[in-house]
């Protein structure tokens, strides 16, 4: 099962090679003096919440999280928003649709980030929070927070917002002819696994004409599958090392507990002190941050398609001496930055301004000589705190204050016996949508996940072993 799975993977991939040289030839004519590369632009074009292709998914929140369109226009005086050139082309869609002798409706158009927030939340008082995420988006997830979203009905018709919609006379001639107007059907039948969605055959997502017409003549049924959205770290809950050869291994979590085979990411990794996970850039793609032995802290930009640019130097001299941690410090800062002690102890924030070079550091601590750090939203109030291993090996939480500070307040102890545990990081997902936890390396080589709710550990459980000579990013 595991070969044939691999195979699928690999005839998948190449085919998604394909698409990648397709969209670099589609979209090079239009932006070909605004990026320097085709890899750089189909990150920049599915992440850029104004443009018609932005990519949004459970795993892919819109960047700001609370975005909202500048051109929203009422759609035929409704009360129902869509950008102006997607209410333009409902219109249309609808006078085909009435030319063939089908009378459709505009069912809900655009949801601010509010309005999404108000519908989860009623959707996980009614059914609890798993049920709600098969059915509904997370407040900054969803596509009709876009602006390019309408679900669409049979007027005075049965099967609104079901599945038998896609059965109906009106739904069929939808399947076939929306691409002629921009649209696709964005939740296919049979694509849950790709989508996080099951089949909306009412919810159409615009991503214009030639986006949407060469979907449907080249049978690529998802965006995902389209934008060959498969990079070298798929999700926060995946685990990378580096061996001791220095090749490097990304294990893809399958977001129910466990991980998928591993795959090689890279080689010439010998030479790491440390290695971390995050958006340095920002652009919805997980970049590594290297601390070198040699002393210098370089990004590796991770492309939508799958392995990584060449880096770039975040900081230049001095990094092996330090002990750090990476993380949106910061709560207003739109780039990650690095939070480190110095051999005296002094802890410094190092703030990163443009998703490259590291800015001045400030110093916000000190007495932490050769203690353990972490960065993680432990209590899940969205600023980021640091959990510190003491020598005595109990875990204390230092809580931010969201502006680049410490709280001031006692510092509480949140575990004990963490001596036994040689160092952690913060993980999204690893048990389905939303959950939180850390994933830890044990000085015996076991890799233990610790399931967080808003303030506490929910649970621990070990999910490998033999890590001992892998050096696991943070
Ligand atoms: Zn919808």
């Amino acid at each position: 099962m595991l070969i044939s799975a691999l195979n699928r993977w690999r005839v998948c991939a190449r085919r998604f090679a394909v698409v990648v040289v397709v969209l670099m030839l589609l979209a090079g004519g239009a932006a070909a003096n605004a990026a320097p590369s085709g890899e750089q632009l189909s990150t920049r074009v599915v992440t850029d919440p104004n443009h018609a292709w932005v990519l949004v998914n459970k795993s892919r929140p819109l960047n700001p999280a609370q975005f909202v369109p500048r051109d929203l226009v009422s759609w035929g005086g409704t009360g129902h928003l869509l950008r102006a050139q997607v209410s333009g082309a409902v219109s249309q869609l609808f006078a085909g649709a009435r030319a063939a002798g089908h009378s459709l409706e505009l069912v809900s158009a655009y949801r601010s980030y509010a309005s999404q927030a108000a519908l989860y939340s009623s959707y996980v008082q009614m059914y609890g929070q798993a049920y709600a995420d098969q059915i509904s988006a997370r407040p900054g997830y969803s596509e009709h927070q876009t602006g390019l979203a309408a679900d669409v009905g049979n007027v005075g018709g049965g099967c609104g917002l079901t599945a038998c919609f896609g059965t109906t006379p009106g739904g069929r001639w939808v399947a076939a002819n929306a691409h002629r107007y921009g649209f696709i059907v964005r939740y296919p039948a049979g694509y849950t696994h790709i989508t996080g969605y099951t089949y909306e055959p009412w919810h159409l997502r615009f991503v214009g004409v030639q986006l949407a017409s060469d979907m449907k003549i080249r049978g690529i049924p998802t965006m995902e599958q389209y934008f060959a959205a498969r990079p070298s770290i798929k999700s926060g809950a995946d685990v990378l090392a580096a061996d001791s050869a220095g090749v490097l291994w990304n294990y893809p979590a399958n977001r129910a507990g466990g991980f998928g085979a591993r795959e090689r990411i890279g080689a010439g990794w010998a030479g790491l002190k440390a290695g971390f996970v995050a958006d340095w850039n920002a652009d919805g793609v997980n970049d590594i941050i290297a601390q070198w032995k040699s002393g210098t802290l370089t990004v590796y930009r991770g492309k939508l398609s799958g392995g990584f640019l060449s880096p770039v130097t975040a900081g230049t001299a001095g990094w092996q001496a330090m002990n750090i941690t990476v993380g949106k410090w910061h709560g207003g800062h739109r780039f990650p930055g690095v939070v480190g002690t110095a051999p005296d102890g002094a802890m410094y924030f190092y703030p990163n301004a443009a998703g490259g070079a590291l800015g001045a550091r400030q110093q916000i601590g000190n007495g932490f000589q050769g203690l353990r750090l972490a960065m993680a939203d432990f209590d899940n109030d969205r600023r980021q705190d640091l959990l510190v291993t003491t020598a005595a090996g109990n875990l204390m939480l230092y809580r931010s204050d969201g502006a680049g500070r410490f709280a001031q307040e006692a510092r509480l102890k949140v575990g004990n016996g963490w001596g036994a545990v040689a160092q952690s990081h913060a993980s999204f997902g690893f048990q389905g949508t939303g959950t939180r936890g850390l994933t830890a390396k044990a000085v015996d080589g076991r890799l233990i996940y610790y399931s967080l709710g808003s303030g506490r550990f929910t649970g621990s459980r070990q999910v490998g072993n033999g890590w001992q000579s892998l050096s696991v990013f943070r």
